[in-house]
């Protein structure tokens, strides 16, 4: 059995779902399908909840309108008049129910991160039921399947984590008997519900995610993630101008990669792979017979150092000195229970004797931690850095790698330089105005000399 999750692009319009249909048409293992919003609409729809908010119930209802059309222009690629009549009477219904939800909140100008859960969820409830419409109608036996009946969540609304137990419990009952009768399942991606039933969503890129916990959930034998590009890349292609496949990637490397902005992966779409050793595939729904890149548990050979770079950007770089550290114990503890408290998590960290740096990306509780980082500590704060960092298992294997990883970024203003224990990293922090000439410099003295001249063979002395 396979998980094919696909994103808003590969949904985003009539000829997207064509190509999806001859994708799901062409494998003829047993399939379970996920998917995103159609393309922008997870965006439409928070702003949605911004109008709400603001009291512009005309505006917020207007966007609902626009939405509901585009939805319901989707139906004609169902040609069957019956089924045709029943998706859109479906797609009528769902945006009946968020004009009023969207309406009521209008009324109230209030939009707690909950009520914003319910009206997300929009996205990937009309997008499922389209494809699920779309592949009955190409021949091909589908079901919707509402995955807030299914992906059984905590109730952190925005950021919700999966209760895994009860996932793979309503799976067992929602989801794997279809595919044992021949039918696949349709669901959207990046919703759930609390156990008592209250919307949620698992963040934004989050189908991924699903797609990985419903794969874990039915001991699937691959996931796919199928998207806009041929798979990870060396670079972000946003940033870097022409960066190349990787073709194989272990799972810790892949998800430095997917933490450190590789957006093409959510980055804790791995996790649930990892205990099964379920291979991930990242794959291009718009040239399905290109390779893609193949995730396992194990890297490939091949050469010694980087298999990527990846930015992070807008991160804020909290520098924390205090005089009294000089020598002191539980100096770090404090710092890092600061952050605990704020439940705000901290991505690089340095440290020297009397000071110690940290960057966050979650800058809503920054007042509160430095208000109380400075009861004992001098603080200073700086906006606009950017994370950039080379990931590759095989780092600890080549002696001169944080020399020519420096070397590339020479002249730039690094603030932070750190390598971890594990090694599978070496990340740098700058002004993020700097971000494209470092990751372009990098990327040329790795990736665009090829091969590296001056790289040892993968494997060797690690
Ligand atoms: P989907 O809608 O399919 O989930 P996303 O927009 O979430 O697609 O992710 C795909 C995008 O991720 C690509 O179009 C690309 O711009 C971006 N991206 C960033 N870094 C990388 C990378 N290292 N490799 C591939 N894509 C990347
Ligand atoms: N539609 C959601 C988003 O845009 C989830 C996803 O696409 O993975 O964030
Ligand atoms: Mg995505």
């Amino acid at each position: 059995m396979i998980v094919m999750k696909f994103g808003g692009t590969s949904v985003k319009d009539v000829a997207a779902v064509q190509r999806l249909i001859g994708i799901v048409r062409r494998d003829p293992r047993p399939r379970v399908v996920v998917v995103s919003a159609l393309s922008k609409v997870t965006d439409a729809l928070l702003e949605t909840g911004r109008l709400a908010e603001a009291g512009d119930a005309n505006g917020a209802r207007e966007a609902v309108r626009a939405l509901h059309r585009r939805h319901v222009d989707m139906a004609a690629l169902v040609s069957q008049p019956n089924r045709r009549a029943e998706l859109v009477a479906a797609t009528d219904a769902l945006f009946a129910e968020l004009d009023a939800i969207v309406h009521a909140l209008a009324v109230v100008e209030e939009v707690t991160p909950r009520s914003a859960d319910a009206i997300v969820a929009f996205g990937e409830l009309a997008s499922s039921r389209i494809v699920a419409a779309a592949l009955e109608d190409a021949g091909i036996p589908a079901r919707f399947v509402d995955a807030r009946k299914v992906l059984v969540t905590d109730a952190a609304h925005g950021a919700a984590q999966p209760d895994r137990p009860a996932t793979e419990e309503r799976t067992g009952s929602l989801v794997r008997p279809l595919v044992d009768g021949g039918v696949v399942p349709v669901l959207g991606g990046f919703i759930g519900s609390t156990a008592g039933g209250l919307t949620t969503t698992l963040g934004r890129g989050g189908s991924d995610y699903s797609a990985a916990l419903f794969g874990a959930a039915l001991a699937a034998e691959e996931i796919q993630i199928w998207t806009d590009v041929d798979g990870m890349l060396t670079a972000d292609p946003r940033v870097v101008g022409s960066p190349r496949v990787v073709p194989r990637l272990s799972f810790d490397e892949a998800s430095e990669l997917a933490y450190f902005g590789a957006k093409v992966l959510h980055p804790s779409t791995i996790l649930p792979a990892v205990g099964l050793g379920i291979p991930v595939r990242i794959l291009n729904s718009h040239r399905p017979e290109a390779k893609g890149t193949l995730i396992t548990a194990q890297a490939d050979g091949g050469v010694a150092g980087p298999v990527a770079i990846a930015c992070k950007r807008g991160v804020t770089r909290i520098d924390i000195a205090s005089s009294r550290m000089l020598m002191a114990y539980g100096f770090l503890r404090r710092v890092f229970e600061v952050f605990e408290r704020f439940r705000t998590p901290v991505d690089v960290v340095t440290t020297s004797e009397v000071s110690v740096s940290v960057t966050i990306d979650d800058r809503r509780a920054l007042d509160g931690i430095v208000g109380e980082l400075r009861a004992f500590a001098d603080v200073s704060c700086d906006d606009g850095m950017a994370i950039v960092c080379a990931v590759g298992e095989r780092l600890r294997g080549d002696a001169q790698l944080a020399t020519r990883i420096l070397g590339a970024l020479e002249g730039l203003p690094l603030a932070m330089v750190s390598q971890g224990g594990s090694r599978t990293n070496i990340t740098v922090v700058l002004p993020d105005a700097l971000v494209k000439e470092a990751m372009e410099s990098l990327h040329r003295r790795f990736f665009e000399t090829s091969p590296d001249p001056e790289a040892a063979p993968r494997g060797a002395a690690a």
